[in-house]
């Protein structure tokens, strides 16, 4: 079987619906495994009701007529016929959304998020699933959350792969194309969980290693793997050929055209991962495989944006030892903080964190009790692995430097722009 990865890019209007259909017409779709993530920007737009109902706002409403309205014009326009029974599905599923907001009494907000941010994949997978057999492909929709089961870590969930592997296993062998959502699963009291954001290329991963894929491809709208984000470098090269190990660094980094969970699944199975362009679906983009890189290596660069440079000194004149680093990073772990860079020295100890569930401003709180704190918001880190004098003047370049690092493959720099 081959996995299909289709990302919220691909499907953000009905010709990305419609595009979908034309590369599976190119490179097949007997044995194929599809899965999609929801449409376009609609898990931020979701992101948006959830917040507007946790501060009861009076937008609340207006917030969910607004992802709806999105899915109706796309159905319009793929179907034009609003008696088609796609209708009936996607009304229903917004329905069971709706009634969630309106029943629901649990005040755990990560619990509320995934039951509610679940429905940009359930949906976006209806209209795909029928819109396939519209066009005479003819599909079967799963719902993941009978095949993935996690912890209940809603928002970053952990995959049970013992029970995710035996449900996987009972999906028929029939070949057909079969059509799911990425970044969903479910607990083990049946509640939707999700994988983190961006997860769906990880969902791919996890369909490859439990049913032995013959290969993953995810869709993107970049030629393949390049060696910097094209939307902020000139001159970004597309990668042939890379190595497991090469792009987990990348992905690990923040090379965010690969989720970071993606490729260790993968690798222990040598299953190959194909990183192709839904709009030249015949060119060969990124393989990422087995073996050794075989190109030179160029110089490859990873921006991560709005991160915050934590830096502490101790109040008393003593050293940051082990014992205040242990108790840093249980801190840190607590608050959910992931931890991009750490540079310490006898007084002081930075780290470079995002702040992806906004438990900041209260990890400080608390960090100030103990320490000397100072932080820098909205800075951006650049990796660049396999630099050489050129690109590190590149990165620097009209920026102001905060923090330098340097292993032998590896260049990091905290910039304030
Ligand atoms: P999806 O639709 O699957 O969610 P993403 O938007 O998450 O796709 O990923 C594709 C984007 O990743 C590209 O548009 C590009 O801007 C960005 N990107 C970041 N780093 C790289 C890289 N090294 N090579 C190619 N694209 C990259
Ligand atoms: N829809 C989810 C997100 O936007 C998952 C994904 O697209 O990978 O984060
Ligand atoms: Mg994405």
């Amino acid at each position: 079987m081959r996995i299909f990865k289709f990302g919220g890019a691909s499907v953000k209007d009905a010709s990305g619906v419609k595009n979908v259909f034309d590369v599976l017409q190119k490179v097949g779709y007997e044995d194929v495994l599809l899965i999609v993530s929801a449409m376009g920007k609609t898990t931020n737009a979701l992101e948006v009701v959830i917040k507007n109902y946790f501060d009861k706002s009076p937008d609340l409403n207006a917030s969910i007529q607004e992802v709806k309205k999105y899915h109706y014009q796309i159905l319009l326009d793929l179907f034009e016929d609003e008696d088609h029974e796609v209708f009936l599905d996607v009304d229903s599923h917004f329905a069971d959304f709706e009634y969630f907001v309106r029943s629901n009494k649990s005040p755990n907000y990560n619990f509320v998020y995934d039951q509610i941010v679940s429905y940009g994949e359930i949906i976006s997978t209806t209209i795909l699933s029928h819109y396939m057999n519209f066009r005479g492909i003819s599909s079967q929709w799963l719902d993941v959350r009978n095949y993935i089961k996690t912890d209940n870590t809603y928002r970053d969930a952990n995959v049970d792969w013992d029970i995710t592997q035996k449900n996987i296993s009972k999906i028929s062998k029939k070949k057909s194309l079969f059509v799911t959502q990425g970044f969903v699963g479910s607990d083990e009291n049946g509640f939707t969980t999700t994988l983190g954001r961006e997860g769906s290329d990880y969902t791919g991963a996890i369909f490859a290693y439990c049913l032995n894929a013959e290969s993953v491809t995810i869709w993107k709208d970049v030629p393949g793997v390049m060696n910097a984000d094209p939307r902020y470098f000139e001159n970004a090269t597309l990668l042939n050929q890379i190595s497991y190990r090469e792009a987990i660094e990348l992905a690990f980094y923040g090379a965010s055209v690969i989720h970071p969970k993606t490729l260790q699944p993968l690798q222990r199975k040598e299953i190959p991962l194909y990183v192709k362009s839904f709009v030249n679906p015949l060119l060969p983009g990124t393989s990422v495989s087995k073996g050794e890189d075989l190109e030179p290596k160029l110089p490859c660069f990873i921006v991560k944006k709005n991160q915050l440079l934590l830096s502490l000194s101790s109040i008393d004149f003593s050293f940051i030892m082990e014992e205040n680093i242990s108790e840093i990073f249980a801190l840190l772990h607590q608050h959910k903080l992931k931890v991009s860079l750490i540079q310490n020295s006898a007084i002081s100890f930075s780290v470079c964190v995002e702040d992806k569930f906004g438990t900041f401003k209260e990890l400080v709180k608390i960090l100030s009790k103990k320490f000397k704190v100072s932080y820098n918001e909205n800075v951006s880190l650049y990796t660049v692995r396999h630099f050489d004098e050129k690109a590190m003047k590149t990165v620097e370049k009209s920026k102001t430097v905060l923090l330098r690092q340097m292993s032998r493959e590896t260049l990091q720099v905290v910039t304030k722009e």
